[in-house]
């Protein structure tokens, strides 16, 4: 067994996000193409007697909500461990900004912790019990650039054919998924399977970024808008910038792609002189990964 343990947990933006009219479980049919950046939470797991979260910079109020916790409990009980943890997560993924933040700690502690406990579960295992936790935690543990479906769980990997570069606009006031989810309900009522993305994953495996121009697209955009006004005067103050602009996922982060880094480092400069809250991002980036164990 290790004594500690680190762990790099990446954001995801998606690229393209079509859903689909509930299903009779509830859950919205997506076809998504999900992309991980290289902005990252960091994850330290110690040995300790009991389970113990502490969340750095960040405001949110710990419980046994926190999906941290509950992988650490999904774990204890999947393997009957009794071995307890301190988890310390570093927090830089905005949290409730559409970047799967939470379904990043998650997938973060399930690594950590299964090195940390020596408990050799396979990464598929891993990504089975994250299943359970968020449908997004399968994508944070293989990371890179994915299609998914169903409810974005099941994923076919996508070879990148380049690098792209991102300005994220964040916004300090997050955004439910679920309040967005619904709003897209009484937006489009009528039964309906998520749209195609053929087109755009075929451009991403394309030599160049521009073909990517015009094939972004995000079905919660519309719902989010109607909730936060002023996501949708940001968005409109940023499009034309860069080759695409998108929301990321339920919002409320906004994700401008842009040609080069140099072209990104420009308008971010311009934003923030503006008064916006700007992050940088390269993507594709690897999944979570161990970058420490002792
Ligand atoms: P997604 O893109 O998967 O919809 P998100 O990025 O919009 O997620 P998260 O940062 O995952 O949102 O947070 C959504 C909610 O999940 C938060 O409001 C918070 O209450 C809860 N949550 C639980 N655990 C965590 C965690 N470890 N970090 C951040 N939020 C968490």
């Amino acid at each position: 067994m290790k004594n500690s343990v680190t762990v790099h947990a990446p954001a995801k933006i998606n690229l393209a996000l079509r859903v689909g009219s509930p299903r009779p479980d509830g859950f919205h049919p997506l076809n998504t193409v999900f992309c991980s950046l290289d902005l990252y939470d960091v994850i330290d797991v110690e040995q300790a007697d009991e389970l113990s979260l502490e969340l750095v910079g960040c405001d949110l109020e710990v419980d046994e909500h926190n999906l941290a916790l509950r992988a650490a409990r999904a774990l204890q009980t999947r393997t009957g461990t009794n071995h307890g943890a301190r988890i310390t997560i570093t927090k830089t993924i905005p949290v409730a900004g559409g970047m799967a933040g939470g379904s990043a700690n998650a997938a973060g502690v399930l690594v950590g912790l299964n090195e940390l406990w020596d408990l050799g579960l396979t990464t598929s295992e891993l990504a089975e019990l994250g299943s359970e936790l968020g449908s997004d935690v399968p994508f944070c543990l293989m990371g890179g650039l994915a299609i998914g479906t169903s409810r974005g769980e099941n994923l076919v990997p996508i070879r990148p054919g380049f690098f792209q570069s991102w300005v994220l606009i964040v916004n300090d006031e997050g955004m439910s998924t679920p309040a967005v989810f619904k709003k897209y309900d009484e937006l489009r009522p009528e039964p309906h399977e998520p749209a195609s993305i053929e087109e755009i994953v075929a451009a991403l495996q394309g030599s160049s970024i521009d073909g990517l121009a015009g094939l972004l697209v995000n079905d919660l955009a519309e719902p989010a808008f109607h909730l936060r006004p002023d996501i949708r005067r940001t968005f409109e103050r940023a499009h034309g910038s860069g080759i695409a602009t998108v929301l990321s996922g339920s919002g409320p982060t906004i994700a401008i792609l842009c040609t080069s880094d140099q072209e990104a480092d420009v308008l971010a400069e311009g934003l923030r002189n503006d008064g916006m809250r700007v992050l940088r991002a390269v993507g594709p980036a690897v999944g979570t990964h161990i970058v420490r164990s002792n």
